[in-house]
């Protein structure tokens, strides 16, 4: 026998009496309040929760919330019942299906604990201490005539006369200045203000193997002076070594901090790109949209004016400073002109930020000077007029590429990858590059050593590893599933969510 219900009248139920068989699967299913809930959450599944208060004692039961009795003629078959709601999502470009199932944040700290930074070529970066690195230069260039270098300038502009004449009277003399050495001693050269400089100032040349004692002061220096970085040049090569007791990149100057969880998060100042606000995506006019026949006089042919004649008198006035007349078909208005109205002093291109709940930037113009300055005020303000939507389009961010993140988070990488490429994957392509990244893994060197394997976090530990599997196994027509991408939007959370009373994996 199965599940039998009679006389059910829970709210709008009319005398209903059906029979649901066991060791199905079964779904109700119905137009909008045809009673699907009323019947399942409000019939079935609170009478089974009030049979199973009933089993407590009088004593505890008085802690109960007191379940009231569904209006129904009887109901046989009943087995203890559990409940698995509909999760709803908030719809907030923010959330992903990463971050509403917690795969993120296990990832977030897995980066925290074992990722390491490359450079912006490519360059797996290295940090050390003043004795670990007095002991790698002995056995790398022992036996060789070094030149130890306390890097002051790296890829800044400048002329750093002052600077170079502060060192000279410190007693150093001699300079590698954009690759060519210099003797300061016989004059300070000249170097362009508005060009890119990088300086090194000479320490001390010596044969790492020879003299211990000697290679220790000039660490020790060399890294004072270049603040925490130093560089080595083998006499008579142009190899430069960089090292530092900090993530440097040799190239850029550009310096890392000790990554932390928010490092890693889009949801924090710390982490998000500032170009999208950890969005992704920014709006870009569609400015082909804007006029869409250029054979309308200038006056008709902006398309929102036609809609809202505030935008009609701000554009005609527009023309007017412009001293355009309002019957020149659009499409004979010199290109020139045509930039000049829609983007003013503006690059042409530009674009918005995707919409916050607090304003991104206050504007505050008196009176706008383009149409893109107009439409940047309409857009920011607390309620945007409605068309203005249908003239936007959304771009990946220019400057993250959809990754989410500022550079410097970027840099960090495990197994070749930084959080943002992950969050780029599609959920099968994340679960294989979970199972595969222990083996990538290279040995931590040295120094990074304890920082990798103190925390315990390892990819095969981490809970979110089995997290991500799990969607995995959804039928192939729920594929492919970005993680990464907003929880509301179609190919994500919202794309594998049942309708109303469904369950959530
Ligand atoms: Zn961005």
């Amino acid at each position: 026998m199965g599940i039998l219900l009679r006389g059910v009248r829970t709210h709008n139920l009319k005398d209903l009496t059906v029979e649901f068989p066991r060791y199905r699967l079964i779904v109700v299913t119905g137009v909008s309040g045809s009673g699907k809930s009323s019947l399942v959450y409000d019939t079935l599944y609170a009478e089974g929760q009030r049979r199973y208060a009933e089993t407590f004692s009088t004593y505890a039961r008085q802690f109960l919330q007191s379940l009231e009795r569904p209006d129904l003629d009887g109901l046989e078959g009943l087995s203890p019942v559990i409940a698995m709601e509909q999760h709803r999502f908030n719809h907030n470009p923010r959330s992903t299906l990463g971050t509403t199932t917690q795969i993120y944040d296990y990832l977030r700290l897995l980066y925290s604990r074992i990722a390491e930074p490359y450079s912006a070529s490519g360059q797996k970066l290295t940090r050390y201490t003043p004795e670990e690195l007095v002991a790698l230069l002995r056995e790398k260039f022992g036996g060789h005539q070094i030149r130890i270098l306390a890097p002051i300038v790296r890829a800044r502009k400048g002329h750093y006369r002052e600077d170079l004449q502060k060192l000279l009277k410190k007693g150093y003399d001699h300079m590698r200045i954009d690759g060519e050495w210099y003797d300061l001693s016989t004059g300070i050269p000249t170097l362009d203000r508005n060009k890119i400089h990088d300086i090194e100032v000479l320490i001390d040349t010596l044969d790492p193997g020879r003299s211990h004692e000697g290679l220790q002061r000039a660490v020790h220096l060399a890294l004072k002076l270049g603040k925490r970085s130093l560089y080595v040049a083998e006499k008579g090569a142009p190899t430069l070594w960089a090292y530092s007791l900090d993530y440097v990149d040799p190239e850029t100057g550009q310096s890392f901090d000790e990554p932390q969880p928010n490092t890693f998060s889009h949801n924090s100042p710390y982490g998000a790109c500032p170009t999208c606000k950890g969005l992704g995506s920014v709006k870009v006019l569609r400015t082909e949209e804007l006029f869409p026949d250029p054979t309308l006089p200038a006056r008709e042919a902006l398309a929102p004016a036609r809609e809202d004649s505030e935008v009609l008198v701000f554009w005609q006035n527009l023309l007017h400073r412009h001293q355009l007349p309002y019957d020149l078909p659009w499409g004979k208005v010199p290109p020139e002109k045509q930039k000049a109205l829609v983007w003013g002093a503006a690059e042409e291109g530009q674009f918005f930020l995707e919409k916050e709940d607090e304003p991104v930037v206050p504007i505050r113009w008196h009176k706008p000077t383009s149409l893109w300055e107009y439409l940047q005020i309409a857009y920011y303000e607390e309620r945007s007029p409605r068309w203005l939507e249908n003239y936007l389009a959304a771009q990946t961010c220019p400057a993250c590429h959809g990754r989410r993140l500022k550079p410097e988070s970027l840099a960090f990488r495990i197994g070749g990858c930084s959080i943002g490429d992950l969050g780029l994957m599609e959920l099968s392509e994340l679960s294989r590059w979970l199972e595969e990244v222990p083996e990538e893994l290279s040995p931590p060197s040295p120094p990074n050593w304890g920082r990798a394997f103190s925390g315990g976090a390892s990819a095969r530990e981490i809970p979110g590893a089995g997290r991500a599997g799990v969607p995995v196994s959804l039928p192939a027509s729920f594929q492919p599933i970005r993680w990464g991408s907003p929880a509301g939007s179609p190919g994500s959370a919202a794309g594998h969510r049942p309708d109303r009373g469904g369950l959530h994996p």
